[in-house]
């Protein structure tokens, strides 16, 4: 929906219709457990609780915002996709979700890649221990700073995403008398968001190389040709939050394709294909995601059947889920604040903290759940829309949810499925602290990204 869509006039006859909200769970008290993290659950005085802990001594121990992390939930995702996938493929957790020493770590010892797409994320992963082997480096302008780092450190394999970055990292790699491994990320024409996607003929936009005017089968002939570089793969990633496997049909099969017209040309067959990550999770009831053993069945099938088809041998397969691994495993804790009920439209339920710690309604008019977790109550459900404490009105929060009535200040609410995106693309905006993240496992709560201070925010400003 868009916000153009009203641009001017009285908007109360249409706030109510407007809502992407459905009817109000029957009983607002039960918590959906597709999207909570697997540990939690309801103590028996009715408050939430997770790996063993619940949310009134979490939030005395470490306040309010903050992102509880479910750490045997992470870990058991990581599995299900490393054993749905099996010895012949990789999986790559994609950094940019949320990336922390102590996940890189969590990833290392489950037996997963990584994804980084900054210096930042690089110094990361390897400061943790992360083997450099095991990294893959992405993203549409990569320093030359960043890749000397890479290639350096002996990066398991650079995705290139441009013709410059292919003479560039050709360059670097001779100069350290290496042959670096690397992909070509191509776009293949198809965009998929959720539960549709569309096939185009052309991309309008940054990432990657078109397959679509010959650029694709271009960029891999000057690929083969420079010493600095050892081709092996292409790379093609379609989009976010995504449902419907028909999307990743047709960029496997176009990809495949692609294959084919190198062994055709050059005679070489390239050992693997990355097909991207972009996988969705259910961030409400309404969302159905698929199972990874589903997916890899789904992914394996395709690229299998296209292979035979063309003759070719069976590439190594490699994915990258970032959102599916991390973003059903924690949720973001808020204490209640003011409460204001706007009369025929909704009830607005501040929070202390907002678009710093969770951009994404605002940025894709994502939507979330909301749930009371300080205890239970038996209060009809009223529509509220949760809102932050930053100076925009489109600090948004969770756009339509049903709270129960009597919801007081000094509730404590949670928003689950903010694993991913959510801490990682946390501002200062009005000077906030952002929140910390407190892994959950087990009995035990710690800290692994600690909440900043204002000491922190007077650290950086150098007067
Ligand atoms: C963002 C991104 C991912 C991860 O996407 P998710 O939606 O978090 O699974 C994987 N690969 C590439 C190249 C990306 O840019």
């Amino acid at each position: 929906m868009s916000r153009s869509a009203h641009p001017a006039g009285p908007r109360h006859a249409d706030v109510l219709t407007e809502g992407h909200y459905s009817a109000p769970a029957a009983d607002l008290n039960v918590l959906d457990e597709k999207v909570w993290s697997r540990t939690v659950t309801r103590d028996a005085d009715g408050a939430l609780t997770v790996g063993g802990i619940t949310v009134a001594r979490l939030a005395e121990e470490f306040g309010t915002p903050a992102y509880f992390l479910d750490e045997s939930d992470f870990r058991a995702r990581c599995r299900a996709w490393s054993e749905a996938f099996g010895p012949d493929a990789d999986v790559f957790y994609a950094g940019k979700a949320f990336l922390s020493r102590a996940v890189v770590r969590w990833l290392k010892e489950e037996g997963l890649n990584l994804d980084v797409c900054s210096g930042g994320e690089l110094t990361t992963a390897l400061d943790a221990g992360m083997p450099a082997e095991r990294i893959a480096f992405h993203g549409n302008n990569k320093t030359v700073a960043e890749i000397e780092r890479a290639v350096e450190a002996g990066i398991g394999r650079i995705v290139l995403d441009s013709f410059q970055e292919i003479v560039r990292v050709a360059h670097i790699a001779q100069r350290h008398g290496v042959r670096q491994r690397v992909q070509i990320r191509v776009t293949v024409g198809v965009e998929a968001h959720t539960h549709e996607f569309i096939a185009t003929a052309h991309e309008d936009q940054k990432f990657g190389i078109a397959l679509a005017d010959g650029q694709a089968a271009e960029a891999v002939r000057r690929a083969l040709s420079l010493d600095g570089l050892d081709l092996i793969g292409v790379h093609s990633h379609i989009g976010s939050q995504i449902f419907d496997m028909a999307g990743f049909e047709v960029s496997a099969r176009r990809v495949v394709q692609l294959l084919a017209e190198i062994r055709d040309e050059h005679g070489v067959e390239l050992p693997e294909i990355d097909l991207g990550g972009g996988l969705g999770i259910a961030y409400t009831s309404e969302d159905d995601p698929r199972e990874p053993h589903e997916i890899a069945k789904a992914l394996s099938d395709i690229v299998t059947r296209e292979c035979e088809s063309a003759k070719l041998r069976t590439p190594r397969i490699s994915v990258e889920p970032g959102r599916a691994i991390v973003g059903p495993t924690a949720f973001t804790l808020y204490e209640v604040g003011t409460i204001k009920p706007l009369e025929g439209l909704r009830t607005y339920v501040s929070v202390d903290g907002g678009m710093s710690d969770n951009i994404r309604t605002a940025l894709y008019d994502a939507e979330y759940s909301v749930a009371l977790v300080s205890r239970t109550s038996d209060a009809e459900p009223m529509l509220v829309r949760v809102v932050g404490k930053h100076c925009e009105s489109g600090d948004i929060v969770v756009k339509d949810a049903f709270l129960p009535a009597d919801l007081a200040p000094g509730d404590l609410i949670a928003v689950p499925a903010t694993g991913a995106y959510c801490r990682a693309m946390a501002s200062n905006y009005n000077h906030a602290l952002r929140p910390p993240v407190v892994a959950v496992r087990d009995g035990e709560a710690r800290v692994i990204v600690r909440r900043e201070t204002e000491e922190d925010l007077l650290r950086l400003d150098v007067g």
